[in-house]
């Protein structure tokens, strides 16, 4: 969708133009009319996402958002590969998504930390679970990854030990634990108070800078939405179609007090007026 096309003159004799054409345009993320319908306990099919098509390129960092119940969680399950589509193409690295993929980072609302690990047992456990190799060295990259999150003080603390904003930082960490190539993040800042949320969303532009990885991340925060992202995608109510794709063309790193600029602005406003024009009709 967004990817840079190569003028068909620059494209060497040799190699047929509509092979190059296919791979230069191939971008990481490929969605084709992708629609999911549930069944409901009462045996009623639910269309939750309808013919969604979405391009993501390697390394975005690509925010949605869209109201409550418009399949935005669907949509990054179907990605990591745990919920199946009805309807529809999804790819990853140019790979059909049909079973649950190892090469993904998943944060959640809740940071869903187990209580009797440790934090540095619970950034660790995706290593275990997929049985990485290279066991001597998981301690020191597990610290790292706590340094980064800025919680190496912690490291053989408890989650009940830790603010929910900490725990959110050791679920960040721990989606990096096996260095995932995509990143899906629900809603992950949605149960944080304001404040912390902000400097919740600084720290993981941060992260994001010091170990850049495609990002999917689902929010209903306009301003979120816009201190994040590369790109918004602005999703209709149930069924969820894609509505709008805005390129947020802020300099980076942003820091809170970019909130207050009159581009911030305007491209809040520009989302919010996607989401309201359709609510209208
Ligand atoms: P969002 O993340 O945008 O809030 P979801 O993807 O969670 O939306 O849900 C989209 C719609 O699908 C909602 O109406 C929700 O109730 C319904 N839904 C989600 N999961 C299931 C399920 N397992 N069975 C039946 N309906 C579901």
């Amino acid at each position: 969708m967004t990817a840079t096309r190569t003028p068909t003159a620059l494209v060497p004799a040799a190699e047929p133009a509509a092979t190059v054409a296919v791979r230069m345009e191939q971008p990481f993320i490929s969605i084709t009319d992708l629609s999911v319908v549930y069944e409901t306990r009462s045996n009623e099919s639910l269309v939750a996402v309808d013919k969604v098509n979405l391009n993501v390129n390697d390394g975005e960092f690509c925010v949605i958002v869209g109201p409550s119940g418009c399949g935005k969680s669907t949509l990054l399950k179907v990605l990591a590969g745990l919920v199946a589509a009805n309807s529809g193409q999804t790819r990853i690295g140019g790979e059909s998504v049909a079973a649950p993929r190892d090469d993904i980072g998943f944060v959640f609302q809740s940071a869903t930390l187990l209580p009797w690990m440790t934090i540095l047992e619970n950034v660790l456990l995706p290593l275990k679970v997929q049985n990485r190799p290279n066991r001597a060295g998981w301690r020191t990259h597990g610290m790292e990854l706590l340094k980064i999150v800025g919680l190496e003080d912690f490291a053989n603390r408890y989650p009940s030990e830790l603010s929910g904003g900490m725990q959110q930082r050791v679920g960040m960490a721990r989606a990096l634990a096996h260095d995932p190539s995509l990143l899906l993040m629900d809603e992950p800042f949605g149960a944080l108070d304001a404040l912390t949320r902000e400097s919740m969303n600084a720290e993981l532009q941060r992260i994001w800078m010091l170990r850049p990885k495609t990002v999917l991340f689902v929010t209903h925060s306009i301003s979120e939405a816009v201190f994040l992202a590369d790109r918004i995608i602005v999703m209709s109510a149930r069924p969820g179609r894609v509505i709008a794709d805005v390129a947020v063309d802020l300099p980076r790193p942003r820091d809170v007090a970019i909130l207050d600029s009159p581009r911030f602005t305007e491209y809040s406003r520009e989302v919010r007026s996607h989401l309201y024009a359709r609510e209208a009709t």
